[in-house]
């Protein structure tokens, strides 16, 4: 029976659709690259599940995608994908394409709602990296048909993208998936947007899909002149229909780093990170001997909406010798370089291989230190050559890196090495570490930090009154991960981190100012006994000592911690983790 039924959308991705459907994304051609990349996807979904089950009853022997435009002379304009891959079952259909089931859906609608103009809600678009529904920016109609592999009956689902979907059972569905999208208007005076032009199609999978490992093809009209056979005759026409695969299938991570242009290591980055925005880094890596393997990697330039979020997407793709195995390959990249994007085509582990075999396997464990290590220089040349570049990737993902010098104490010199902080020595520069030292006097043995919610509120700290007096250069450290890794006996260049919060600190010692002699120490402590002893006495709940101080020269007193005692931040984190 075929049960139809109409359904309407979740509210965020009627909201989306919206902003689709009236889009002014200025690259709409992009529409194409989000279906070939999802056709691509169900392609390596099927064979690996071909592979791991002998059950299944598919042939795949001949996966491939191809495009069908309309031709010049059909009432309506349409487009066509087709891949012969996994497909969907109805249930997946409603779940993966009526829902925008990723998060951070919350966030960009959020966003969205105060997004001012274009430009704004261009970039949103951008940063959120949106699939399937991108094809609403040049479809005013929208077809899929689908059929699960091993499955018997097929779903359609259609859309105008106005709130509501149709979603029916058929029975004489392809396995696979067709997406049909119903053109809008051609723009007549551009031919830009005319997506039934075989050249123009043509030209997209070369720029945006290329690398695609399986054959992108597309029945392409010949027409052949071959002259007249006697004078006077007319030359004769022909035209025939050839099947062409219209990208060259290229892996580009097999293939040497000058080989590859800019521009293909960009489009093959969006296809695997299901990005929009560009790479700020490639890194690829080849290992030959015991291990062979080799790696693409990409530091992305906006950080995506999921980077805090337990269920995240995307991360390293795990292939063996070009055989997709799986997304998102934890076991490759630590957690704190989880922004990281790319493959790695290992030659020596077994197809069948499962993620708790992974975690045991030495091979990986090995690929796992080489391309963190790798990373991690990367970074820091990168901060040592491009401080704009830099910028972008700490405001971005800074925060997540620095989750490293807690958890990852192998590499804490490298990752404090291409860390950079703010501090009181410039407004809005960042500062490496080595930098600091090499600012500090001969008389300062540690590196100062103050951290507090915001750079603001350290500044207006009264510990950073004498400092700022005396020049004396503090970092300020505001990310609630500082806490955890500057109190953990870290040391850089043999240097300890010293809270100006905690304990004392002994700053006359730092411009040899004498005048703070025991003696006289002795004597202003008993200038002030009687004070201190009142403070000691009405303040007993709440302090553990009143002591006189050199660090103030404007406020009157100051909060101070024992130089092992928690700072309130720390406090604070650890009871909102409810310890
Ligand atoms: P993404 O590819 O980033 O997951 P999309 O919006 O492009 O997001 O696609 C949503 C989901 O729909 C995919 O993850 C996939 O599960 C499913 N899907 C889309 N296109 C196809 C297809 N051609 N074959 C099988 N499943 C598909
Ligand atoms: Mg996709």
């Amino acid at each position: 029976s075929t049960q139809s039924e109409t359904r309407e959308f979740q509210a965020e991705t009627r909201q989306l659709l919206d902003l689709m459907v009236h889009s002014v994304y200025s690259d709409k051609d992009s529409f194409l690259r989000e279906l070939i990349s999802n056709a691509s996807d169900a392609l390596d979904k099927l064979r690996l599940e071909s592979l791991v089950d002998k059950d299944l009853d598919v042939d795949t022997s001949d996966l491939h995608i191809t495009l069908e435009p309309s031709s010049n002379d059909s009432a309506e304009r349409t487009l066509t994908i087709r891949d012969n891959g996994i497909g969907m079952s109805r249930d997946e259909v409603v779940e993966l394409i009526g829902t925008l089931a990723r998060s951070g859906t919350a966030e960009l609608r959020a966003k969205l709602a105060q997004a001012s103009d274009s430009a704004a809600t261009e970039e949103l678009i951008g940063q959120f990296g949106i699939g399937f529904y991108s094809t609403f920016m040049v479809a005013d109609k929208v077809t899929l048909v689908t059929r699960k592999a091993g499955e018997q009956t097929g779903t359609r689902w259609e859309s105008t993208g106005d709130g509501t979907y149709t979603i029916t059972d058929v029975d004489d569905a392809p396995q696979g998936t067709s997406v049909t999208l119903t053109l809008k208007p051609a723009d007549t005076e551009n031919h830009l947007y005319d997506y039934t032009d075989q050249t123009k199609l043509r030209a997209l999978v070369k720029r945006y899909s290329d690398f695609i490992a399986w054959p992108i093809r597309m029945d392409v009209e010949k027409t052949t002149t071959t002259p007249a056979e006697n004078d006077g005759d007319e030359p004769v026409t022909t035209t025939t229909t050839e099947t062409e695969t219209i990208n060259s299938m290229k892996a580009l991570w097999s293939r040497s780093r000058d080989e590859v242009s800019d521009e293909e290591y960009k489009e093959f980055y969006r296809h695997v990170a299901h990005a929009w925005d560009d790479p700020l880094e490639i890194i690829t890596l080849k290992a030959e001997g015991t291990f062979e393997y080799q790696a693409l990697l990409f530091i992305p330039s906006q950080a995506p909406f999921d980077l805090f979020m337990r269920e995240r997407t995307g991360g390293v793709q795990l292939y063996v010798k070009r055989v997709f195995i799986m997304d998102d390959c934890d076991e490759l990249m630590p957690e704190y370089l989880r922004f990281v994007k790319g493959v790695v085509d290992a030659a020596d582990l077994s197809l069948n291989v499962s993620r708790e075999i992974l975690q045991q396997d030495r091979q990986i464990r090995a690929i796992r230190r080489r391309l963190t290590k790798k990373v991690i220089s990367t970074v820091d040349e990168m901060r040592a050559a491009r401080p704009d570049d830099y910028r972008t990737f700490w405001d971005n993902f800074g925060r997540v890196f620095k989750e490293g010098l807690v958890n990852d104490a192998d590499n804490r010199d490298a990752l404090l090495k291409a860390s950079a902080f703010e501090t009181s020595h410039a407004a809005d520069e960042l500062t490496s570490l080595a930098d600091y030292v090499g600012r500090m006097s001969d008389a300062q043995k540690s590196i100062y930090y103050l951290t507090g919610e915001s750079r603001q509120q350290i500044e207006n700290s009264p510990h950073m009154e004498a400092f700022r007096a005396k020049g004396i250069e503090v970092l300020f450290l505001h990310d609630p991960v500082d806490e955890m890794w500057v109190s953990s006996g870290v040391e850089f260049d043999g240097k300890p981190f010293r809270s100006i919060a905690k304990g004392e600190v002994d700053l006359d010692e730092l411009d040899g100012d004498a005048s703070t002699s025991d003696e006289s120490t002795d004597a202003r402590n008993a200038e002030f006994e009687e004070l201190l002893t009142w403070l000691g006495e009405a303040l007993d709940a709440d302090i553990s000592e009143a002591r006189l101080s050199h660090r103030l020269t404007e406020s009157a007193a100051c909060l101070v911690g024992d130089t092992y005692s928690m700072s309130p931040q720390l406090e604070r984190l650890y009871r909102a983790s409810g310890q």
